[in-house]
């Protein structure tokens, strides 16, 4: 497990400074001085810079700043963290909102797309502004802070939707908002009784993992059931502080989920990602998705081929516990939601059997049934709607 090194620039910071998640944000770096007292810049990569940051938001908590490798040009904080001036290149494809969440949103900060759970975006800051954000249209500008009048309204509409009964909380970081405001909205949710699970989607467990505290988490227990997912990408993201917070996360009853994001030349790389999904196990975190990086504007020198992701499962499966292994997803453009890729595994099918590859690239045989039909009894099925397509079927 990695360990950060104290920065030169924070050498007189206590201990205690150092663990509190206000003085870390206090001290984001957020100038092109800043970063210089952390890692040598050429020219070019100045002038890059300021260039960036005329068009978008940078700031880097001092504890993820400390994880950047000064004498590593490719070092996978930095790139996750620094501003790249490929960010104002714009591609055929590239798009504002390529989830088109805004096409899903019925009422502000809300996005609708799947029947039974919606997307309630709390926050538009964040700690780190992460470089591959999908949402760069959205975070960080003033212009898009999201007030109490727009929150409620995204309760109310939740609470006259009765098939929603999942609501994933996101931002933005939704962990910015302090421990009062987030009981605010999370008690509003526990208050309607088809809201059977809150979800909270959440970076601070790896760029300020300082921001989990006990109390915030006593306050999520009084909620429950709460799922968090987080986003680790690189096992150099995982050390003893982030290894702490995510203890306290499951340790408090919550499950703690991982979606990374495939990114070039940070972890598109079968050895890179066996690593992080056996060292996240180690501290509790269960992998779950790994997302293809979307087609948002800003971010295409971060996206890999699908093949580059098919390539990696291909080298997870069997290689590694089964459990480690995520779900490879491309969230499709235009808002045609996440859609599962896996090597394929089926070589051949016929009446009567399967042609099967292993992870080792031997065949197998499965034989298939005689009886096909199902004989499921549950109410559902037996209901004569389901009956009757169940007979068109065997036609
Ligand atoms: S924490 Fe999430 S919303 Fe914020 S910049 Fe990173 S990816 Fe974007």
């Amino acid at each position: 497990m990695r360990d950060y090194k104290q920065l030169e620039m924070f050498k007189e910071v206590t201990h205690q400074e150092w663990n509190d998640y206000h003085w870390q944000l206090n001290h984001r770096i957020t100038t092109i001085g800043q970063v210089k007292e952390i890692i040598p810049l050429s020219e070019d990569e100045e002038k890059g810079l300021i260039s960036c940051l005329g068009k978008f938001k940078m700031a880097i908590t001092p504890y993820y700043a400390s994880l950047i490798d000064p004498n590593d040009p490719y070092c996978p904080i930095r790139k996750q963290a620094v501003p790249d001036v490929r960010e104002l290149e714009s591609f055929k494809g590239d798009m504002e909102d390529p989830l088109n969440e805004d096409g899903d949103s019925p009422v502000p900060c809300i996005v609708h797309r799947y029947p039974d759970r919606v997307l309630f975006l709390i926050f538009n800051q964040c700690s780190m502004y992460c470089r591959h954000c999908t949402r760069r249209r959205m975070v960080g500008h003033e212009e898009t802070v999201i007030n109490r009048t727009q929150i409620d309204e995204g309760i109310a509409y939740i609470k006259s939707n009765p098939k929603v009964r999942d609501v994933l909380l996101s931002g933005g970081e939704p962990l910015l908002l302090n421990d009062g405001d987030l009981e605010y909205i999370i008690k509003g949710l526990r208050n309607i009784p088809h809201v059977e699970i809150i979800r909270i989607g959440t970076r601070v467990p790896v760029v300020l993992p300082q921001r989990i505290t006990d109390d915030l988490i006593k306050m999520l227990q009084k909620y429950q059931p709460i799922w968090v997912n987080t986003q680790f990408n690189h096992p150099k993201e995982i050390t003893s502080y982030s290894k702490e917070a995510c203890e306290k996360i499951v340790d408090g009853g919550i499950p703690l989920g991982n979606q990374s994001v495939l990114l070039r030349d940070v972890n598109d790389c079968v050895y890179i990602m066996r690593e992080l999904l056996t060292e996240l196990v180690k501290i509790r975190v269960r992998p779950y998705y790994l997302y293809q990086c979307d087609v948002a504007k800003g971010i295409n020198h971060f996206r890999t081929s699908v093949a580059k992701g098919i390539e990696i499962i291909e080298g997870l499966r069997g290689h590694i516990s089964g459990f480690c292994v995520p779900t490879y997803i491309v969230d499709t453009p235009n808002g045609g939601g996440k859609i599962p890729i896996q090597p394929n595994y089926v070589l051949s099918e016929n009446d009567n059997k399967l042609i099967l590859r292993n992870y080792e690239g031997k065949l197998f045989t499965y034989t298939l049934p005689q009886e096909r039909g199902t004989s499921c009894h549950c109410k559902k099925c037996y209901s004569k709607e389901v009956l009757g397509v169940e007979k068109m079927l065997l036609e």
